[in-house]
């Protein structure tokens, strides 16, 4: 059993006291008295459903890369991920999905907890790739059957405007699969419509990286983002990294669709490797000051994000921490049907991520396992 104290991020605000917890949480126990000094803060384990890689790995690596990647953003506070492909030959993708699978099975010791895969292409539109390579291709019943029996995908990212990504969404949606718009050019009328589809079949909603690789906000012309925006079953990604959307636009969102927002880092395998040359997809990436672009000039190319970093950058934008709090964890854990994690509540997984009060990571517990300290303090935060 361990016991922490510090002050609790609740669903109804903060509170100081003690969590009590084995690989579940058993107790806790509010101080009626204001915390104890100095001030650390206990948080639910963030989840992110969109990342491709970090310290060197990524998910189209195989098993050795999601092992890596799983224990890299663990020493940042994430304790659920869905490793994430990318455009490629279907054989690779698949291949990666199965690697998924492997490792979801087995569990990554000192690692992030993997509920799934993200299938982010090759479902997308050729004229939104971002920087995915060009093999898109089009969901069809036979691929989308094909992606299904590898027994990994839990998100999935289509543009509804691709022959075929009507049906797919609904086959996804019946198979439990949290069904993402994005890396599309449809307008808002179409994904409206296909969102209601979707729900309809019973599946859950969301937006890939919301505002990046789709249509923008004009007061004729609302965009595939006003759509998801909108919509008040749709849960919406955004990469806080303070390259791919502006402070305001994310403002935007928070306030327009309160509780639906979900931070994620879209990180590449270069995330926690400093400045220097990486690759993405089989394409050449340059990282300079954090930014992470294809050495052609066409697009970014993923983040070098970790949540704790998007923490603190949500926070610097004025919101409260039980707000940013949601957006890591509960509106995650809800978009994934994720019923045993995303807040501190008994019998929850001891899923715990414990911050300073300058917010930087102290420690994380994933199921009640704590992640190793040295791997934490070598951790480049
Ligand atoms: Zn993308």
């Amino acid at each position: 059993m361990t016991v922490l104290s510090g002050v609790l991020v609740l669903p109804g605000g903060l509170q100081a006291g003690e969590l009590h917890f084995g690989r579940t949480i058993e107790q806790i126990n509010i101080q009626p008295q204001p915390g104890s000094v100095p001030v650390r803060y206990l948080l639910p384990g963030f989840i992110d459903s969109h990342v491709h890689g970090g310290n060197g790995g990524d998910t189209m690596d195989g098993v050795a890369g999601i092992d890596t990647l799983a224990r890299f953003h663990a020493r940042h506070g994430t304790t659920t991920l869905l490793p994430t492909t990318i455009t490629n030959p279907w054989g690779q993708v698949l291949a990666a999905l199965e690697a998924v699978r492997e490792v979801m099975t087995r569990g990554v010791p000192g690692g992030a907890d993997i509920v799934g895969a993200h299938l982010e292409g090759p479902f997308i539109s050729p004229n939104k790739l971002g920087a995915q390579p060009p093999l898109t291709l089009a969901p069809t019943p036979e691929r989308v059957a094909q992606a299904l029996e590898t027994g990994s995908i839990r998100a999935v990212t289509l543009a509804p405007e691709m022959a075929g990504a009507a049906q797919a969404g609904l086959d996804f949606a019946r198979a439990g699969v949290r069904v993402g718009v994005g890396h599309t050019t449809a307008d808002a009328e179409t994904v409206r419509d296909f969102l209601k589809a979707v729900q309809a079949a019973g599946g859950r909603t969301a937006a890939t990286h919301l505002y990046n690789a789709m249509g923008g906000i004009e007061g004729r012309v609302p965009g595939a983002a006003g759509a998801l925006i909108t919509d008040a079953q749709t849960w919406l990604e955004v990469i806080l990294d303070g390259v791919h959307v502006h402070e305001i636009s994310f403002l935007l969102a928070a306030t327009a669709a309160a509780g639906r927002v979900m931070l994620i880092t879209d990180a590449m395998r270069a995330a926690g490797l400093g400045d220097g040359e990486s690759e993405l997809g089989g394409q050449k990436v340059i990282v300079k000051d954090g930014k992470a672009v294809l050495a052609d000039g066409r697009s970014i190319a993923g983040s070098v994000l970790t949540l704790d970093v998007a923490l603190r950058n949500a926070l610097a934008t004025g919101l409260s921490l039980p707000d940013v709090s949601r957006m890591l964890s509960a509106a995650p854990a809800n978009s994934l049907g994720l019923m045993d994690r995303g807040r501190l509540d008994v019998g929850l997984r001891a899923d715990v991520v414990v911050l300073s009060e300058q917010f930087e990571v102290e420690a994380v517990y994933v199921g009640g396992q704590q992640i190793n300290r040295e791997q934490v303090a070598g951790a480049s935060l």
